[in-house]
């Protein structure tokens, strides 16, 4: 709020008090007028409109009906006794019944006359009911108000709010006080030519009209400037911070292309490129020219190509005088980048090195030594490589690969290695919509690698119930009958680690009589394998001795066994869409056409239907974001849970991607004509930026 009088606490305001004021605190985080304003209706009644009795069906909420009192009646003695009345229109009848200040209400209805009757109906022996129905006289008054009648705020209360009074009722009071005796100190927080632009209603008025909207158009209007404003000011917090970042850090300066960069593109570069790839390495090629440190996320599905990107943009670094590292979860995943880009770049060309948790001491020691003189380009990595032992000469691009598993102090580690942060590139398979990461990475720059290599085959997918196990076993012992491996997933689901370790037993049992030996060989991993024993099974499915690896979801993200070609996830309806996105990623991974096949019961959810369904659509990592999104809200994305940036009022992440879109393009051109926000139209932006208090922690990539 602009002015102070909205922090006032709320026990000031009248009707309010100490007392309730306490239970306000304690159940709602209504701590002041501010608090009490933002508190939202979760739903409105429509009181716009006359229901005729026999157009009421059982699910509608709340009806309004217009009828006439026909019979009233006190049925039974003093504590059992109830008020039962009927009413009429032209279409039917409908009973009232009362159970409380039966007596009271009795003298009150007079038969005969015409009721504006107002609740939740319900069914009884097929007849329509209201219980504790509001009625009202239908009177002149009530009918030169009917044009304008108005949709009733409905708010969420609590049993405790309750006893105080506070029901839904009792808190549109409270507000109906605020906003009388302070409507006139809610002022704009937008520039005039905002508002302008995209026909915004003014502040004041969007506040009384979420609360108590005169009409369904007011009450749109109002929620569309109040998420516009949400958006906007988290927009421009994000763009802002991402600006002072800019200006904070410099970056070392990559101006030349040099041999190493060209050798590798003209002669060792076994593939063309694709137009994504080529993007991405211009974009990042623009960004470490500024003098400003990079951080860029790079988004690409499984399979698209990112480390041969990522190799790259580490060789324009080398050519301009500098170090690289890439840094990876696990060490399998670094041996697994490690043997990639040995590969790719070749023995003769330049060194590489590796360093995890197992290199040996010896190993260590001349690593240390080559990486402080400057000989060692390329080394690759677990976080053994900040360990604060490990000491670059001119560390200058780092590569992080799959971010959610490092810590923001991890990553802060890293580029206090020099005094010029290096330029940071962080890789993650795990897409996620464009919108979303508009807030959840809104002050980092982002590139997309959306399209496969030439040629990829694409995963064959099908979903198979429970009685088609058999045909499914069959289509493995064909697959591995041709030289093909298969993974079998079963899911882990920590609160009965018991009850699927006996899943997984049991599924094992079957496994070796359906496949016995010396033919078929089994893998077996899962979590309560020591870790020793893990490699050891995964090395044996590596190297072919074993055609079968029976594992829960343990098996490491990024794994590349391109020989292994099919693979089955059981009880598949327990996975989320990104789970089983990532699982059926460990495939296609060679020249072979490659199958996933999602095993299920009979009895599937809405959702796990869905869920299933999507997968056999589609092989595009941002369509299963984004139907994610829609199944399960931004809340519950991988990798958002303990982000701030979610938590919004009245904007809805995945509903309201459209405005979403258009707030960040208003705010980007802000920044653009003036990134001070200094002229006098924009003045008004830079005080409410300075009193709003948003409490925004999310984390930056450096
Ligand atoms: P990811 O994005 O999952 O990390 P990788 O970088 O591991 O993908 O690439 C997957 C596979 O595709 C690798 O075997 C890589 O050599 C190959 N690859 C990458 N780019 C191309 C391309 N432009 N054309 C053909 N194959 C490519
Ligand atoms: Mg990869």
């Amino acid at each position: 709020m602009n002015t102070k009088v909205f922090e006032t606490p709320i026990e000031y305001l009248k009707g309010v008090g100490l007392h309730r004021a306490e239970i306000l605190k304690k159940e709602l985080q209504v701590f002041n007028f501010s608090d009490l304003l933002n508190y939202f209706p979760y739903k409105y009644i429509d009181r716009t409109r006359f229901y005729k009795i026999r157009d009421i069906q059982p699910d509608l909420p709340y009806v309004q009906v217009l009828a006439r009192l026909t019979h009233k009646e006190i049925i039974g003695e003093k504590r059992s006794s109830r008020l039962v009345a009927q009413a009429q229109d032209d279409t039917g009848l409908i009973e009232l019944v009362w159970f409380q200040g039966v007596k009271w209400i009795e003298k009150t209805l007079i038969p005969g006359k015409v009721y504006v009757l107002f609740g939740k109906p319900t069914f009884f022996n097929g007849k329509v009911q209201m219980a504790h129905p509001e009625m009202e006289l239908y009177s002149t008054e009530v009918q030169q108000r009917k044009g304008n009648l108005t949709l009733q705020p409905a708010y969420n209360s609590t049993e405790k709010l309750k006893q105080f009074s506070l029901d839904s009722k009792g808190i549109m009071k409270l507000v109906a006080a605020l906003l009388e005796q302070q409507l006139h100190d809610i002022h704009e927080n937008l520039p005039l030519y905002i508002i302008n632009q995209f026909k915004l209603t003014g502040r004041a008025e969007a506040y009384k009209n979420i609360h108590f909207p005169d009409n369904s158009t007011k009450l749109n209007e109002a929620q569309y400037r109040l998420k516009f404003e949400e958006l906007f000011f988290l927009q421009l917090k994000l763009l802002k911070n991402k600006l002072l970042h800019t200006q904070k850090f410099k970056g070392n300066i990559f101006d030349t292309i040099g041999e190493i960069f060209n050798a590798f593109y003209h002669h060792k570069l076994p593939f063309p490129l694709t137009n994504a790839q080529k993007r991405v390495l211009k974009e990042i090629r623009l960004d470490t020219q500024r003098g400003v440190q990079m951080n860029r996320l790079l988004q690409g599905d499984v399979g698209s190509g990112k480390t041969v990107v990522a190799l790259m943009s580490m060789l324009i670094a080398i050519d301009n005088g500098f170090q690289t590292c890439i840094m990876a979860p696990t060490e399998i995943l670094a041996n697994q980048h490690y043997q990639t880009i040995k590969e790719l770049v070749g023995d003769d060309f330049i060194e590489v090195g590796l360093l995890t948790g197992s290199t040996k001491q010896k190993d260590r020691n001349v690593l240390h030594q080559k990486l402080e003189s400057g000989q060692l380009k390329i080394l690759i990595g677990t976080h053994a490589l900040i360990e604060d032992k490990v000491q670059y000469k001119n560390l200058g691009f780092v590569v992080i690969d799959e971010q959610h598993r490092f810590g923001v102090e991890q990553r802060a580690k890293l580029w206090r290695k020099n005094t010029i942060p290096p330029h940071i590139l962080v890789m993650t398979a795990t897409p996620i919509p464009r919108t979303l990461a508009m807030t959840l990475y809104g002050d980092l720059d982002i590139s997309v690698i959306d399209e496969l290599p030439a040629g990829r085959k694409p995963i064959q997918t099908v979903h198979y119930y429970e009685n088609q196990r058999l045909a499914m076993f069959g289509f493995m012992k064909r697959e591995i009958a041709k030289g093909r491996q298969v993974y079998i997933v079963y899911p882990l689901i920590q609160e009965s680690e018991k009850l699927d370790l006996k899943n997984l037993m049991d599924g094992i049992e079957v496994m070796a009589h359906e496949f016995p030996l010396p033919q078929y060989r089994i893998s077996i991993v899962h979590g309560k394998l020591k870790a020793a024993e893990k490699q050891f099974e995964m090395n044996r499915f590596i190297k072919g001795e074993t055609q079968i690896m029976v594992a829960t979801t343990v098996i490491e993200v990024g794994v590349n066994i391109p020989n292994a070609s099919v693979m089955i996830i059981e009880n598949a309806e327990r996975f989320g869409l990104s789970q089983l996105h990532q699982l059926r990623g460990r495939v296609g991974r060679g020249a072979e056409q490659s199958f996933c096949i999602l095993m299920s019961s009979h009895k599937l959810s809405h959702d796990g239907k869905i869920r299933l369904n999507t997968m056999v659509k589609t092989n595009n990592g941002f369509e299963i974001a984004e139907t994610d999104l829609q199944l399960r809200g931004p809340g519950n994305i991988e990798g958002t849970q303990q982000s701030g940036v979610l938590d919004l009022k009245v904007a809805n992440l995945v509903t309201d991607q459209e405005l979403l879109i258009k707030v960040r393009k208003c705010v980007e051109s802000i920044f653009e004509k003036d990134p001070q926000l200094a002229s006098p139209e924009n003045l008004i932006l830079h005080s409410s930026f300075k009193t709003k208090q948003d409490g925004l922690t999310w984390d930056k990539i450096s």
